[in-house]
């Protein structure tokens, strides 16, 4: 049979099989990169998300949200009619924009708010200014992440290592402690862990450690908040075309090659994990807590 033949009518599979594959072109950028940047550049959903109202009226906080995963996610929520602030650095503010500028062309809000969520008082004030602007919040996306390679322990300076678990790990704990105070019954929390997780490459030995620690947080904090109706699960991504490979996440060799030992043969665009997170934010998927969901690309790490 041939491969058109097998491709059924009524699926959108245009982009997906159109989805570049390796070799990639080495492209280094300084953290943190911009995806605006990257060649190709990844599909946010931009262009391919349909939405159906899975979200209406929701209102959502989304670290990271200029680029890559959380860029994908900011589009899908405001195209299933929520309404979205996003958090970023301030040297992203060239990505922030359109992402703003596509929440703002479905009608949605659109609260950008940059800053540093390495500090404690920034992610309260970054709380309380979604929640104010946004007139409450119901969904938590705790997607900000630091992943900068180190061949070696030697190497893997304190400060490196204080960086990556600031960002990854205490953030998503001063954000989520601030977000509680808000969050009705029904609300969800959706934080980003790692295939790296349960399988952990040798030169992410610190990045490594705050996915699994994600992961032990997530599966804890579902059992607190439960009593409150209030549903915590983790998305466990493996290769994505993002730009924080390519600001310091991989050497240039491995950029190259990303996504090729992935029975796809290919890595994942960020509008492929996006409904992930829309069907856990959705009060369609209510029973759902507890758990990390992995989109790998066939691997199966989980
Ligand atoms: P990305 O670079 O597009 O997004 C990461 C974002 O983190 C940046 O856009 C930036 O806004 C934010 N960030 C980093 N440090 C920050 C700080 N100090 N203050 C505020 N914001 C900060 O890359 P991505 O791949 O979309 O990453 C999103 C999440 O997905 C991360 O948690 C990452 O660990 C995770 N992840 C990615 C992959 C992958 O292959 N791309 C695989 C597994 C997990
Ligand atoms: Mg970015």
């Amino acid at each position: 049979m041939s491969k058109e033949n097998r491709v059924s009518s009524s699926l959108n599979q245009t982009d997906s099989e159109n989805y570049p594959v390796p070799p990639f072109e080495h492209q280094k950028q300084p953290f943190p990169g911009l995806a605006c940047k990257m060649t190709p550049r990844p599909d946010h959903g931009e262009t391919s998300y349909k939405g159906s109202g899975r979200l209406q009226g929701r209102k959502a906080l989304i670290t990271g949200g200029d680029s890559g995963i959380g860029r994908a996610v900011a589009i899908a929520y405001a195209r299933e009619g929520a309404d979205v602030a996003i958090n970023y650095l301030p040297a992203e503010e060239e990505d922030a924009k359109e992402v703003i500028a596509l929440i703002r062309a479905e009608g949605r809000k659109a609260v950008a708010l940059p800053g540093d969520i390495r500090e404690e008082a920034f992610c309260q004030t970054l709380v309380k200014e979604a929640a104010e602007a946004l007139g409450g919040l119901d969904l938590l996306v705790n997607n900000a992440g630091r992943q900068q390679y180190s061949e070696s322990i030697r190497d893997l300076t304190t400060e490196s290592f204080d960086a990556t678990f600031k960002t990854n790990v205490y953030a998503m704990f001063w954000i989520t402690k601030a977000a509680v105070d808000y969050l009705p019954r029904g609300a969800s929390i959706i934080n980003t862990s790692s295939v790296q997780a349960d399988k952990p490459s040798d030169i992410l030995l610190d990045y490594a450690q705050t996915k699994a620690a994600i992961t032990a947080f997530t599966k804890s904090l579902a059992k607190q908040l439960g009593p409150d109706g209030i549903r915590v699960n983790a998305v466990a991504p493996g290769p994505y075309w993002t730009v924080l490979q390519c600001c310091g996440g991989q050497p240039q060799e491995k950029i190259e090659q990303f996504g090729a030992s992935a029975p796809l043969g290919r890595p994942g665009q960020p509008a492929e994990i996006a409904p992930l997170y829309v069907t856990l934010a959705s009060q369609e998927n209510s029973y759902a807590s507890g758990q990390v969901w992995c989109s790998d690309g066939g691997t199966g790490t989980l």
